[in-house]
């Protein structure tokens, strides 16, 4: 399978006066074309950050510490600022979580997605006008020929965020990086949203990473799964393998409170993330952890390789007498 993204060792801190915030330390994982990488984790896991260092949205007081971003073999992070904003919404592009925040609302629909068109072929948006009005046929707008006209304040959430797909898709981009993108919405039209981006991959073959904090949601709709623990991967798998055998403790935590959620019986997770200023040293989830042993405080875990599975828990891997 192509390998369209490639994450290697890539550390992302925020200098703050309070102090210095690992946000992202040191993660690696790859995104191959047509498939939907879903990333899951609490707030706070690092997640968000990633998807703007992807998208090479990332600014000040976020860092890029360490690490590459290879988007077809390019490493993002050694690119101007003009040479990214080349990629950006034609080879990447990014759906986010609140449409309102992103549509103008003195601009009509159709006029915003020309403009994508615009900036990167050239040529007055009018020009584009007809090619909008398929990309909204195919994000399923009803009437696209009257709602081109239409205003974001005449639009329904679920409406703008089918226009914000539709810009995100309009160059056919190689990668589309989702950042929460049903959160906002009713829970109908976010089964509408998931089912619309699952056939835009398979229609044109672009890779997706799809952010959410809705394990159970990446369980239907994503091919592989990352976990992530305060900045970290505890976990990249197939979600069929992740649903049926979770395998570290953080991620089976995750499955059981979905479960018991579904029985109305809520099931938290004791403890809390950690603050990423001074996080716990060895393993950061080795307060919150039950089977933590005695090397989990004091040595921080790889990402270790079981089956077609890596898994950062000393369970899995490093010698110190795991049960793997
Ligand atoms: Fe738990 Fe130790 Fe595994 Fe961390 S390394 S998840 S503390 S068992």
């Amino acid at each position: 399978m192509e390998k369209v993204l490639e994450v290697k060792n890539l550390r992302i801190y925020y200098e703050l006066p309070q102090g210095i915030v690992r946000a992202v330390d040191g993660v690696d994982f790859e995104v191959y074309k047509g498939e939907i990488l879903g990333i899951a984790g609490e707030s706070g896991s690092g997640k968000s950050t990633l998807a703007l260092a992807v998208a090479g949205l990332l600014r000040p007081p976020a860092k890029v510490v360490s690490g590459e971003v290879l988007f077809m073999g390019t490493n993002l992070l050694s690119l101007t600022e003009e040479e990214l904003r080349r990629i950006r919404g034609k080879r990447i592009s990014m759906i986010f979580q609140d449409p309102s925040t992103y549509l103008n609302p003195v601009y009509t629909s159709g006029f915003q997605v020309a403009e994508v068109y615009e900036a990167h072929r050239g040529g007055s948006w009018r020009r584009y006008v007809g090619d909008v009005v398929k990309l909204f046929r195919m994000v399923k707008i009803a009437d696209p020929e009257r709602r081109v006209n239409a205003y974001p304040h005449q639009m329904s959430g679920g409406m703008k965020q089918r226009v914000l797909i539709s810009m995100a898709i309009a160059e056919k981009p190689e990668l589309i990086i989702a950042d929460e993108p049903t959160s906002a919405l009713d829970v109908t039209i976010q089964a509408e949203i998931v089912e619309l981006l699952n056939e835009i991959r398979k229609e044109t073959g672009s890779a997706i990473i799809f952010i959410t904090h809705d394990l159970a949601l990446l369980l239907e709709i994503a091919d592989r799964i990352m976990i992530m623990y305060a900045g970290k991967i505890a976990e990249i798998g197939r979600a069929e393998e992740i649903a049926k055998d979770p395998l570290h403790p953080y991620t089976k935590a995750l499955l059981s409170s979905l479960q018991y959620e579904r029985k109305k019986r809520l099931q938290a997770i004791p403890g809390s993330i950690p603050s990423l200023i001074s996080p716990p040293p060895g393993c950061r989830f080795h307060p919150r952890c039950p089977l933590a042993f005695d090397i989990c405080s004091k040595k921080d875990p790889q990402l270790y390789r079981v089956g077609g599975r890596v898994v950062s828990c000393f369970l899995y891997g490093g010698d110190h007498g795991g049960s793997a």
